[in-house]
């Protein structure tokens, strides 16, 4: 989680800091990044860190405020059949039946209220893989992020204290799961080599879907990974979906008009989410990327403007602009 989704959290009064610590098993200010095997930089942030969250206590925490709050939960029984309207009809596996005056499909990346409520879902495909193996002895602390093992997407270790997270993610009409699948066995096999156990590995879709936060006529509300807001460079979504979550429940209440709830977003998630399809192709474009891996070896300007723009300081426009005017481009080689 970054400072910018924990901060957002505080502020908002929804999570105190203890409650946010209490899910969070560990906090990170140093970032290693490779290119291929290669080492290019390590960057140490004297900024706020980014956490490592237990997603289980996180995300049962935020129920546990919503009911406390007067929402009722309905576990084990998804929703099977959207029909917006008004009142709009939701239907659920064991045959319950809903009427809502709103509905907002928070429910991820493969969203069923998305596809019900006659909106755009092509898109384009991303796809994330991870494990957790036990912390390899040696294994130094802080964030590593590896590219060149994937076309358009990286590979990452995230040490959360016993364990560490290894995962391989992607977006792009070239993201093939099988091939991520290898790059995380080659990535594991180099990091944390002579494991006693095949790690179990967990896969889920990250949407690349066109953002869409409107309205539908029906009072049909999209938020999260739902409404495409996830980090085209990055992949990060919880961030964007807590903030899309305020936006939607504020425009619910205050009866904001669709066109309100798009500008609201587009300052903040939406506009960010938007900037980093752009940001993206100077990371990871076959013609840009070396250019881009020498600046990142270089100096470390481009991990302070990294951690302003996840501290919420900056967005990608900004962070390129200042990038741009603080050295030449395109860079000589080091
Ligand atoms: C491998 C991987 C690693 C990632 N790492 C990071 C990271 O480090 N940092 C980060 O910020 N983001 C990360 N992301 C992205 C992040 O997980 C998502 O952007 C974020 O979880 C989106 O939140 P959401 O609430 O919109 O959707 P989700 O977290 O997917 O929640 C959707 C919920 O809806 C429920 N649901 C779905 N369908 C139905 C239905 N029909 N009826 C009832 N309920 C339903 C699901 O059970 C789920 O509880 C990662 C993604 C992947 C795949």
């Amino acid at each position: 989680m970054t400072p910018r989704a924990a901060s957002m959290l505080e502020r908002a009064g929804l999570l105190a800091r203890h409650e946010l610590d209490g899910a969070t098993l560990a906090m990170h200010r140093t970032m290693s990044c490779f290119w291929q095997s290669n080492h290019l930089r390590t960057y140490d942030s004297l900024g706020e860190p980014v956490r490592i969250v237990d997603r289980l206590r996180f995300d049962g925490i935020l129920l546990e405020k919503a009911v406390e709050s007067g929402a009722s939960a309905v576990r084990d029984d998804p929703v099977t059949r959207v029909c917006p309207g008004s009142p709009c009809v939701l239907e659920t596996r064991s045959g319950r039946r809903i009427e809502a005056r709103v509905v907002v499909g928070a429910d991820g990346a493969d969203s069923l209220v998305r596809r019900r409520s006659g909106r755009a879902c092509n898109r384009l495909f991303g796809f994330g893989i991870e494990c957790f193996v036990e912390t390899p002895p040696g294994l130094p602390d802080g964030l590593q992020i590896h590219f060149g093992i994937v076309p358009w997407g990286y590979g990452w270790l995230f040490p959360r204290g016993r364990d560490v997270c290894v995962g391989v993610g992607a977006i792009g009409r070239r993201v093939s799961p099988p091939a991520t699948r290898a790059a995380l066995g080659r990535l594991i096999g180099k990091a944390c080599p002579g494991l006693a156990e095949r790690p179990v590995l967990r896969a889920a879709p990250i949407p690349g879907y066109g953002i869409d936060l409107s309205p539908v006529p029906g009072r049909v509300f999209l938020c999260g990974d739902a409404a495409g807001l996830t980090d085209r460079l990055t992949g990060e979504g919880i961030g964007h979906a807590v903030e899309s979550g305020f936006l939607v429940a504020r425009a619910v209440l205050e009866g904001w008009s669709g066109d309100r709830l798009f500008r609201e977003a587009g300052r903040g998630c939406a506009g960010i989410v938007r900037q980093s399809s752009a940001a993206r192709l100077l990371l990871y474009h076959p013609l840009l990327r070396r250019a881009a891996m020498r600046k990142l070896a270089a100096n470390d300007k481009f991990f302070a403007g990294y951690w302003d723009l996840i501290s919420g300081a900056v967005d990608y426009r900004g962070l390129l602009l200042g990038f741009l005017r603080s050295s030449r481009w395109p860079p000589a080689s080091p």
